[in-house]
């Protein structure tokens, strides 16, 4: 066994995502297409973590940082509805199985080096879950959390679940703890706040 691969599976081990990555290559799940985009699903493109935050730290200069937070929350937020109505329709997937399988493919493609889900209640409806090593270590230093794309997808996502059980609640998402700030991981909550009236 090379050292390569030895250290391949440790960090499989403890909890990373390198053998989803591995299965996609194997599987030719992540491949190029014929006019050589690369594919995933859909076409995907391989950024730097850098290069995505310096997206955020520009509407941030020109917008402020709670115009930023707002854009980065909705374009989050719709990633993660949408995406929970492909795990549901296309897999069959139901309740924390969407969320778990959509951290699971996420993780794989760099957001971070590994999650947990420290809580998760069905009703009311709430999740707790960690992030450690986040793309929020491109902000190290800050005294704010950053990861508003996340709180919106965890949002969308849980909106989805609560849509499905036929609660048509509304959601609210907030960062308790940040890497940007210095806390050792990131941790999101969201859960139920009250019912919509139609
Ligand atoms: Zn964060």
């Amino acid at each position: 066994m090379s050292n390569k691969s030895a250290i391949g599976e440790q960090a499989q081990e403890r909890g990373f995502p390198v053998g989803k990555l591995k299965e996609w290559i194997e599987k030719g799940h992540l491949r190029y297409d014929e006019n050589g985009r690369l594919i995933l699903g859909v076409p995907v493109v391989i950024i730097p973590r850098e290069d995505l935050a310096e997206i955020q730290k520009a509407a941030e200069e020109i917008l402020g940082e709670n115009g930023a937070a707002v854009i980065m929350y909705r374009a989050g937020f719709k990633h993660g509805y949408r995406h929970a109505g492909i795990y549901k329709n296309n897999f069959g997937l139901e309740q924390f199985d969407i969320l778990d399988k959509h951290l699971s493919v996420t993780a794989a493609t760099g957001w971070w080096g590994k999650h947990e889900i420290v809580e998760k209640s069905l009703d009311p409806l709430k999740v707790v879950i960690r992030f450690y090593n986040s793309i929020a270590e491109e902000w190290k230093g800050t005294d704010r959390s950053v990861c508003h794309i996340w709180r919106g997808v965890i949002a969308g996502i849980l909106t989805f679940i609560a849509e499905s059980m036929g609660k048509q609640v509304k959601i609210r998402c907030y960062e308790s703890k940040c890497v940007a700030k210095g806390d050792p991981y990131c941790e999101i909550v969201a859960e139920e706040l009250f019912e919509v009236k139609k």
